[in-house]
């Protein structure tokens, strides 16, 4: 996830009157477009629901982001210099989570590694275009080795053993903010909505009693690979590196790094997950697209994830039966390599 300073919002109503329709608003955050397309709502509480949710992503932003000034980068600074950092109400619960998630993963997501993830280029907010970090550098990351492992969380503060730790919510933090803003729509009483962010979705209900259908980003280049039907209350994310890379001299060094070798992820091209949860599927498709070919399925077990593809960069399409029986492929199957049930 990409964070923008510049946040502004701009209101797509596409009509008036709400019911029986569905309505489109597009909020710029996070470095992406939020779409939020509500069925059938009250005009009125539709309004107020959104203006809710572009207040709430404004919080977001400012608390959670990994570089420009505010509550983590505090944080950050303070566990730098070895001392306990407060931690505040917005922060607390999503630590808390991102390190249950990490233990889950193995370790394969780990938001503690903002270290290394600046090393390498992917810590502001223009595409990284330098050379990939000396080895040496590397080599001394991978020495102090931090992890969420090292992290202790109370009520109001965060603490680490290793002065290292630098937290980045990139793989995460975009999860938290989509269930935040399908929560809003229900205090609000909007049953019928999808909140997408560029691409990242959570859906709930209908549209008028159809199901919500949504489209799984093609891995190569634009276009759709799968459509995909949703009824009651699903979110789909999808972890890529064919948006945001680092391209020198020829090569391509994915966004995605493996913790254990301090390196991009390399052979996959994509990983899309179900999940109830955003947070949850959110941080599952970055751990998965660490865990490739190999260890995804282990992984997807652990982290209680029951559908879950993975593309590889040959184009080998690995997935669960409970993932192929959801998918709708457009322009012809791909070669697919199915799972044991997870
Ligand atoms: P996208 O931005 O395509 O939605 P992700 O959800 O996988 O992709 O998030 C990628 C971001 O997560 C990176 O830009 C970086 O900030 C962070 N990140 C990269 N590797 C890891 C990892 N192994 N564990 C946790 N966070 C990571
Ligand atoms: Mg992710």
């Amino acid at each position: 996830m990409r964070l923008l300073s510049l946040l502004f919002t701009i209101l797509l109503m596409v009509s008036g009157c709400s019911r029986e329709q569905v309505n489109n608003h597009q909020i710029v955050v996070f470095g992406t477009y939020v779409t939020i397309s509500v069925w059938g709502a009250e005009a009125e509480q539709e309004q107020r629901a959104i203006a809710a949710i572009t207040q709430d992503f404004q919080w977001m932003h400012r608390d959670w982001h990994a570089w420009e000034p505010g509550a983590l980068v505090d944080v950050n600074r303070q566990l730098a210099r070895g001392e306990p950092a407060e931690l505040i109400p917005s922060l607390q619960p999503l630590l808390k989570q991102a390190q249950q998630l990490s233990e889950q993963s193995e370790g394969l997501f780990d938001p503690s590694i903002g270290a290394l993830l600046k090393m390498w280029g992917f810590q502001q907010n223009e595409r990284p275009d330098g050379p990939p970090p000396a080895p040496e550098k590397i080599e001394a990351w991978l020495n102090d080795r931090p992890t969420m492992a090292d992290v202790t969380i109370t009520k109001t503060t965060v603490s680490s053993k290793n002065s290292k730790v630098q937290f980045d919510l990139g793989a995460f933090a975009k999860g938290v903010a989509v269930d935040r803003a399908i929560a809003r729509l229900r205090e609000y009483g909007i049953d019928n909505a999808i909140v997408n962010g560029g691409g990242d979705l959570r859906a709930i209900g209908s549209k008028g009693g159809k199901p919500w259908r949504v489209g799984v980003r093609h891995p190569q280049g634009a276009g759709i690979l799968a459509a995909i039907e949703i009824r009651g209350d699903e979110s789909v994310f999808t972890s890529g590196n064919y948006e945001r890379f680092n391209e020198y001299e020829g090569v391509r060094y994915a966004h995605i790094l493996d913790p254990r070798t301090g390196r991009p992820v390399e052979g996959i091209t994509s990983v899309t997950v179900i999940h109830d949860s955003g947070a949850v599927a959110d941080a599952a498709a970055t751990a998965l697209a660490v865990a490739g070919v190999e260890n995804w399925h282990r992984i997807a077990r652990k982290m209680g994830i029951k559908m879950a593809m993975v593309v590889e960069e040959s184009g080998v399409v690995h997935l669960n039966p409970g993932m192929r029986s959801r998918l709708q492929f457009e322009g012809g199957e791909p070669r697919l390599q199915i799972s044991a049930p997870l």
